[in-house]
């Protein structure tokens, strides 16, 4: 099911009190149109009746797909995962085939979703982020920030596409399916059956790499 939760929100910027609603949970099977509300960066957040202000109430958010097993959990700060502990083991007991995953960014929820509608291992996708993020750093540009943004198809071969964003502009990568993305899944292949074994929630990022090399 998807969550409705209301809350008497102070706006940051005149300071002027209203109630609004907000999405705790998102069940993407059941309520697809709060999917597309949240892939547009529209689902959590609100307009200031007296100064027309739009704010991100911040608040934590758990994504739900029954089709593809796996659950996201967008936790801001400590506090967030304190208040979500609880919850946290009774989701992998009951749905013990599912990913689990922890955010702490609505624009890594977002990536998140479009590298598992693709069909892609996330790991892997980190993996390749960070040969990118690599290359970058060689060739003397600090990058702000390395994104997976989608797949396409160019000269009739798949790729993944990531977006690399720096101070004032940002580049596009495509890395190939086939001669990238599948060479790493086989050479992490033990590794990364190795460690679905181990159900937890997960943070994938780059320290989470350390473990499985
Ligand atoms: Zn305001």
């Amino acid at each position: 099911m998807s969550n409705e939760i209301t809350l008497d929100a102070v706006c940051p910027n005149c300071g002027f009190h209203q109630e609004v609603q907000y999405w705790g949970s998102v069940n993407s099977d059941l309520n697809p149109e709060l999917k597309v509300r949240l892939m547009e960066g529209e689902l959590n957040s609100y307009t200031c009746r007296q100064c027309s202000e739009v704010i991100q109430l911040g608040v934590a958010t758990l994504y739900h797909d029954m089709t593809r097993a796996y659950m996201i959990y967008l936790l801001h700060d400590q506090e967030q995962h304190k208040q979500a502990e609880k919850d946290l083991a009774g989701f992998i007991a009951m749905l013990p085939h599912y990913r689990f995953r922890f955010v702490d960014q609505e624009i890594h929820l977002i990536e998140k979703i479009r590298i598992f509608e693709d069909d892609l291992d996330d790991r892997v996708v980190e993996l390749i982020k960070m040969l990118i993020l690599n290359q970058v750093l060689e060739a003397g540009q600090s990058p702000n920030l390395v994104l997976y943004s989608g797949s396409s198809e160019a000269e009739g071969e798949s790729t993944c596409d990531f977006i690399v964003r720096f101070q004032d502009h940002s580049e596009r990568f495509q890395v190939s399916l086939k001669d990238s993305y599948e060479p790493l899944r086989q050479e992490f292949k033990e590794a990364l059956e190795r460690d679905e074994l181990n159900k937890r929630w997960l943070r994938v990022d780059s320290d989470y790499l350390l473990t499985l090399v």
